[in-house]
Protein backbone atom coordinates (compact mmCIF):
# COMPACT_ATOMS: atom_id res chain seq x y z
CA UNK A 1 0.00 0.00 0.00
CA UNK A 2 2.70 2.89 1.26
CA UNK A 3 5.88 2.78 1.14
CA UNK A 4 8.62 5.07 2.60
CA UNK A 5 11.96 5.62 2.76
CA UNK A 6 14.40 7.33 3.20
CA UNK A 7 18.92 8.15 3.13
CA UNK A 8 21.16 10.68 4.22
CA UNK A 9 23.80 12.08 7.51
CA UNK A 10 23.73 10.37 10.60
CA UNK A 11 20.72 12.58 12.96
CA UNK A 12 20.75 12.91 16.94
CA UNK A 13 18.49 9.78 17.77
CA UNK A 14 16.11 9.61 20.46
CA UNK A 15 18.91 10.30 23.02
CA UNK A 16 18.55 13.92 22.36
CA UNK A 17 15.70 15.85 23.71
CA UNK A 18 14.03 17.51 20.60
CA UNK A 19 14.91 20.48 22.05
CA UNK A 20 18.63 20.36 21.33
CA UNK A 21 18.06 19.94 18.17
CA UNK A 22 17.39 22.57 15.21
CA UNK A 23 14.17 23.35 14.56
CA UNK A 24 14.45 22.81 10.99
CA UNK A 25 16.30 19.03 12.11
CA UNK A 26 14.83 16.44 10.84
CA UNK A 27 15.62 14.05 13.41
CA UNK A 28 16.57 10.52 13.84
CA UNK A 29 16.10 8.26 10.77
CA UNK A 30 13.29 6.55 12.98
CA UNK A 31 11.94 9.52 13.38
CA UNK A 32 11.76 10.73 9.83
CA UNK A 33 10.65 6.91 8.63
CA UNK A 34 7.81 6.90 11.22
CA UNK A 35 6.66 10.56 10.31
CA UNK A 36 6.41 8.96 6.65
CA UNK A 37 4.27 6.64 7.66
CA UNK A 38 2.13 8.61 9.68
CA UNK A 39 1.77 10.92 6.47
CA UNK A 40 0.57 7.60 4.48
CA UNK A 41 -1.80 6.51 7.18
CA UNK A 42 -4.85 7.98 5.19
CA UNK A 43 -4.30 5.75 2.52
CA UNK A 44 -5.58 2.80 4.57
CA UNK A 45 -3.90 -0.19 5.35
CA UNK A 46 -3.76 -2.99 8.16
CA UNK A 47 -0.39 -3.65 9.26
CA UNK A 48 2.74 -0.91 9.35
CA UNK A 49 7.01 -1.85 9.51
CA UNK A 50 10.28 -0.54 9.44
CA UNK A 51 13.76 -1.51 8.25
CA UNK A 52 16.46 0.50 10.04
CA UNK A 53 20.35 0.23 9.34
CA UNK A 54 23.60 1.71 10.16
CA UNK A 55 27.26 0.88 9.74
CA UNK A 56 27.77 -0.51 13.25
CA UNK A 57 24.28 -1.51 14.08
CA UNK A 58 23.44 -3.53 10.96
CA UNK A 59 19.92 -3.91 10.14
CA UNK A 60 17.09 -3.91 12.40
CA UNK A 61 12.83 -4.85 11.50
CA UNK A 62 10.37 -3.80 13.50
CA UNK A 63 7.00 -4.62 11.87
CA UNK A 64 2.91 -5.67 13.32
CA UNK A 65 -0.32 -5.68 12.35
CA UNK A 66 -2.63 -2.49 13.02
CA UNK A 67 -1.91 1.46 13.82
CA UNK A 68 1.54 2.73 12.78
CA UNK A 69 0.78 4.41 16.34
CA UNK A 70 0.66 0.72 18.11
CA UNK A 71 4.14 0.25 16.20
CA UNK A 72 7.27 0.93 18.29
CA UNK A 73 9.76 2.10 15.85
CA UNK A 74 13.44 0.99 17.40
CA UNK A 75 15.92 3.49 18.26
CA UNK A 76 19.03 2.81 16.55
CA UNK A 77 21.57 5.46 16.70
CA UNK A 78 23.93 5.00 14.11
CA UNK A 79 21.24 4.41 11.52
CA UNK A 80 21.61 6.16 8.01
CA UNK A 81 18.82 4.70 6.41
CA UNK A 82 15.36 3.64 6.79
CA UNK A 83 12.61 2.01 5.10
CA UNK A 84 8.58 1.99 6.01
CA UNK A 85 5.51 0.37 4.64
CA UNK A 86 1.63 0.34 5.46
CA UNK A 87 0.14 -3.03 4.52
CA UNK A 88 -2.97 -3.22 2.46
CA UNK A 89 -3.13 -7.09 2.79
CA UNK A 90 -4.01 -9.01 -0.91
CA UNK A 91 -1.80 -12.42 0.01
CA UNK A 92 -2.07 -13.70 3.80
CA UNK A 93 -4.15 -12.18 6.50
CA UNK A 94 -3.21 -9.58 8.33
CA UNK A 95 -0.65 -10.76 11.12
CA UNK A 96 2.50 -9.78 12.44
CA UNK A 97 4.25 -12.30 10.50
CA UNK A 98 2.51 -11.05 7.51
CA UNK A 99 3.72 -6.98 7.38
CA UNK A 100 6.45 -5.94 5.44
CA UNK A 101 9.53 -5.67 5.98
CA UNK A 102 10.48 -9.41 4.61
CA UNK A 103 13.95 -10.47 4.69
CA UNK A 104 15.92 -13.34 3.37
CA UNK A 105 17.06 -16.70 5.42
CA UNK A 106 20.25 -14.86 6.71
CA UNK A 107 18.40 -11.71 7.50
CA UNK A 108 20.72 -9.55 5.58
CA UNK A 109 18.11 -8.23 2.79
CA UNK A 110 15.05 -7.05 3.76
CA UNK A 111 12.20 -5.62 1.27
CA UNK A 112 9.43 -3.76 1.71
CA UNK A 113 6.51 -4.18 -1.66
CA UNK A 114 3.51 -2.66 -2.87
CA UNK A 115 1.29 -4.32 -5.51
CA UNK A 116 1.28 -8.22 -6.22
CA UNK A 117 3.49 -11.08 -7.52
CA UNK A 118 1.35 -13.10 -9.47
CA UNK A 119 3.05 -15.98 -10.33
CA UNK A 120 4.87 -16.07 -6.32
CA UNK A 121 3.52 -19.92 -5.94
CA UNK A 122 5.64 -21.11 -8.53
CA UNK A 123 8.80 -19.03 -7.41
CA UNK A 124 8.15 -20.33 -3.78
CA UNK A 125 8.18 -23.78 -4.87
CA UNK A 126 11.13 -23.14 -6.85
CA UNK A 127 13.20 -21.82 -3.56
CA UNK A 128 12.25 -25.31 -1.80
CA UNK A 129 15.39 -25.02 0.46
CA UNK A 130 14.62 -21.31 1.86
CA UNK A 131 12.62 -21.29 4.89
CA UNK A 132 9.55 -18.83 4.44
CA UNK A 133 7.91 -17.30 7.49
CA UNK A 134 5.22 -15.18 6.17
CA UNK A 135 1.51 -16.57 3.56
CA UNK A 136 2.63 -12.88 1.24
CA UNK A 137 3.51 -13.12 -1.72
CA UNK A 138 5.74 -10.40 -1.05
CA UNK A 139 8.25 -12.52 0.60
CA UNK A 140 9.55 -14.37 -2.92
CA UNK A 141 11.73 -11.22 -3.22
CA UNK A 142 14.10 -10.95 -0.41
CA UNK A 143 14.84 -15.22 -0.91
CA UNK A 144 15.40 -14.22 -4.93
CA UNK A 145 17.73 -11.77 -4.14
CA UNK A 146 19.33 -13.50 -1.73
CA UNK A 147 19.74 -16.53 -4.58
CA UNK A 148 21.21 -13.73 -6.77
CA UNK A 149 23.91 -12.34 -4.52
CA UNK A 150 25.01 -15.66 -4.69
CA UNK A 151 25.03 -17.23 -7.57
CA UNK A 152 28.51 -17.68 -9.26
CA UNK A 153 27.77 -16.01 -12.44
CA UNK A 154 26.36 -12.64 -11.21
CA UNK A 155 28.49 -10.18 -8.62
CA UNK A 156 27.93 -9.61 -5.29
CA UNK A 157 26.00 -6.52 -5.82
CA UNK A 158 21.97 -5.59 -4.52
CA UNK A 159 21.33 -3.06 -7.37
CA UNK A 160 22.55 -5.98 -9.92
CA UNK A 161 20.56 -8.49 -7.88
CA UNK A 162 17.39 -6.44 -7.96
CA UNK A 163 17.88 -6.06 -11.27
CA UNK A 164 18.23 -9.64 -11.98
CA UNK A 165 15.21 -10.44 -9.95
CA UNK A 166 12.85 -8.17 -11.59
CA UNK A 167 12.91 -10.59 -14.40
CA UNK A 168 11.69 -13.28 -12.47
CA UNK A 169 8.52 -11.10 -11.15
CA UNK A 170 5.29 -11.25 -12.54
CA UNK A 171 2.44 -8.80 -11.79
CA UNK A 172 2.70 -5.12 -10.49
CA UNK A 173 5.35 -3.81 -7.85
CA UNK A 174 7.50 -1.19 -6.07
CA UNK A 175 10.00 -2.26 -3.98
CA UNK A 176 12.59 -0.85 -1.62
CA UNK A 177 15.43 -3.29 -0.81
CA UNK A 178 17.99 -2.43 1.86
CA UNK A 179 21.04 -4.83 2.99
CA UNK A 180 23.12 -4.93 6.15
CA UNK A 181 26.60 -3.27 5.56
CA UNK A 182 24.95 -1.65 2.00
CA UNK A 183 24.35 2.44 2.10
CA UNK A 184 22.22 2.38 -0.88
CA UNK A 185 18.38 2.14 -0.85
CA UNK A 186 17.40 0.07 -4.11
CA UNK A 187 14.43 0.98 -5.45
CA UNK A 188 12.04 -0.44 -8.57
CA UNK A 189 9.18 -0.39 -10.07
CA UNK A 190 6.67 -1.52 -13.08
CA UNK A 191 2.59 -0.81 -12.78
CA UNK A 192 2.76 0.84 -9.05
CA UNK A 193 3.88 4.44 -8.67
CA UNK A 194 7.13 5.49 -7.04
CA UNK A 195 8.54 8.87 -6.63
CA UNK A 196 11.91 9.63 -5.67
CA UNK A 197 12.49 12.97 -3.47
CA UNK A 198 16.41 15.17 -3.62
CA UNK A 199 17.02 16.56 -0.20
CA UNK A 200 20.81 18.40 0.57
CA UNK A 201 22.65 15.50 2.08
CA UNK A 202 19.57 12.80 1.75
CA UNK A 203 17.11 10.83 -0.94
CA UNK A 204 13.55 9.99 0.24
CA UNK A 205 11.58 7.49 -2.18
CA UNK A 206 7.42 7.40 -1.47
CA UNK A 207 4.81 5.66 -3.08
CA UNK A 208 3.26 8.87 -2.69
CA UNK A 209 5.22 12.40 -2.76
CA UNK A 210 2.91 13.86 0.38
CA UNK A 211 4.84 10.76 2.40
CA UNK A 212 8.29 13.26 2.41
CA UNK A 213 6.76 16.77 0.77
CA UNK A 214 7.70 18.04 4.72
CA UNK A 215 11.22 17.72 4.06
CA UNK A 216 12.16 18.35 0.54
CA UNK A 217 9.77 19.29 -3.34
CA UNK A 218 12.06 18.00 -5.63
CA UNK A 219 11.63 15.34 -6.94
CA UNK A 220 11.65 12.74 -9.94
CA UNK A 221 9.16 9.83 -10.66
CA UNK A 222 10.17 6.61 -12.09
CA UNK A 223 8.85 4.96 -14.92
CA UNK A 224 8.16 1.66 -15.78
CA UNK A 225 10.80 -1.10 -15.67
CA UNK A 226 12.97 1.52 -14.04
CA UNK A 227 15.74 1.09 -11.29
CA UNK A 228 17.35 3.53 -8.87
CA UNK A 229 19.87 3.47 -6.05
CA UNK A 230 19.34 6.15 -3.50
CA UNK A 231 22.85 7.45 -1.41
CA UNK A 232 23.31 10.45 0.66
CA UNK A 233 24.72 11.87 -2.52
CA UNK A 234 22.09 11.58 -4.52
CA UNK A 235 20.20 9.15 -7.02
CA UNK A 236 21.44 6.81 -9.93
CA UNK A 237 18.36 5.64 -12.25
CA UNK A 238 18.76 2.58 -14.60
CA UNK A 239 16.63 1.46 -17.20
CA UNK A 240 17.41 -1.79 -18.99
CA UNK A 241 20.55 -1.69 -17.04
CA UNK A 242 21.61 1.35 -18.56
CA UNK A 243 21.92 4.73 -16.71
CA UNK A 244 19.71 7.39 -17.59
CA UNK A 245 18.63 11.06 -16.93
CA UNK A 246 14.63 11.50 -15.34
CA UNK A 247 13.68 14.86 -14.54
CA UNK A 248 13.54 16.53 -11.58
CA UNK A 249 10.27 18.69 -10.93
CA UNK A 250 9.91 20.88 -8.01
CA UNK A 251 5.99 20.45 -6.43
CA UNK A 252 4.24 23.66 -5.86
CA UNK A 253 1.11 22.49 -3.93
CA UNK A 254 0.77 22.16 -0.55
CA UNK A 255 -0.23 19.10 1.38
CA UNK A 256 -3.51 19.25 3.48
N1 LIG B 1 0.82 -8.16 -1.93
C1 LIG B 1 1.51 -7.71 -0.78
C2 LIG B 1 0.93 -8.26 0.50
O1 LIG B 1 -0.18 -8.71 0.52
C3 LIG B 1 1.61 -6.17 -0.71
C4 LIG B 1 0.29 -5.48 -0.47
C5 LIG B 1 0.41 -3.96 -0.44
O2 LIG B 1 0.55 -3.35 -1.54
O3 LIG B 1 0.38 -3.40 0.66
O4 LIG B 1 1.58 -8.29 1.49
Amino acid sequence: CGIIGYIGEIHAGDGGAASDRAADAPGSVGEIVHRGLKNLEYRGYDSAGVALAGPTSGLTVAKRSGEVDALSVPDVPDATLGVGHTRWSTHGPPTDANAHPHTDCAGDVAVVHNGIVENYEALKAELSDHEFTSDTDTEVIPHLIEEALAADDGDDDLLAAVHRVEDRLEGSYAICAVREGDDRIVVARRGSPIVLGRGEDASFVASDVTAFLEHTRDVTYLEDGDVAALSPDGVEIFADGEPVERTIETVTWEAD
